[in-house]
């Protein structure tokens, strides 16, 4: 087995482009992993409903030649996913019952949670809204009036929360337009972001996004959902040691995987 798999990067100051290399095929990841379907018990799939999408930088971090790396098993699309698995639900958190407006989730009274995109740079196997029509309950430019007119109502809303999807799928011009509207209204005090992207693609940590959210009045907490402490790369802790220069609160949010 040898350690890590090193590849050509497209140019650092390129996120969007790091998103559109993160489209393989089944067999592209398994050769550039050093691998074969015969590698797994119950081989592997394809699923045109959630296609894989690795990043490079995070393609570099899985361990050539071991079918057992943690960071490969969360975005390769084994031969199990296919199998019935007797109470497989779709909308594991019912998330249906708490739509609230166009775009947006209310599950407790003090927080709305905006799907800000339907995108994302790594898709996980693991994703409790992999069977999300985004295309119904994402935030549009059309549905966002009523989304903030919701929040901007409710005097109980402190804390808005930017998920999808993931809303680093974003670009910065559309993140600061979001931000700004949701930072104009006065009784929030919080925004929170939950992404994954800061380890996939962690040069989306972009200058002009560090400053958008140490620009703005709100407390910024960003929610990275790391799983395994080989995605924390030198690269991705550079990347979140300038959001913490710039004063965001990091938490992270792991998944139980087995
Ligand atoms: S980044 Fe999050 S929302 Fe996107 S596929 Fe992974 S787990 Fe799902």
């Amino acid at each position: 087995m040898s350690p890590i798999f090193a590849l050509p990067l497209p140019p650092a100051e390129d996120w969007q482009a790091q998103a559109r290399a993160a489209r393989l095929t089944t067999a592209e990841l398994l050769v550039r992993v050093g691998l074969t379907a015969a590698d797994f018990p119950a081989g592997v799939v394809a699923d045109p409903d959630f296609p894989l999408s690795v990043p490079p930088h995070y393609l570099s971090l899985i361990r050539r030649g071991d079918p057992a790396d943690p960071l490969l098993l969360q975005v390769l699309a084994r031969g199990e996913e296919a199998l019935p698995q007797p109470g497989r639900l779709t909308d594991p958190l019912a998330e249906a019952d708490y739509r609230a407006a166009p775009g947006v989730l209310r599950k407790y009274r003090s927080r709305a949670l905006l799907i800000a995109s339907g995108a994302c740079a790594i898709h996980c196997r693991y994703c409790f809204r992999r069977h999300t029509d985004y295309g119904s309950v994402m935030l549009t430019r059309s549905g966002e009036a009523e989304a903030l007119a919701l929040i901007a109502g409710d005097p109980a809303i402190d804390e808005v929360i930017l998920s999808g999807g993931d809303p680093l799928s974003l670009t910065d011009a559309r993140l600061a337009a979001l931000v700004s509207a949701i930072a104009a209204i006065p009784h929030v005090t919080t925004l929170r972001l939950h992404s994954r992207t800061f380890l996939a693609i962690p040069d989306r940590v972009t200058p002009a996004l560090v400053d958008l959210l140490a620009g703005i009045r709100l407390n910024v907490v960003i929610v990275t959902h790391s799983n395994h402490e080989r995605e924390i790369s030198g690269d991705v802790s550079a990347a979140l040691g300038r959001l913490r220069a710039a004063g965001v609160i990091l938490l992270n949010q792991s998944v139980l995987l087995a």
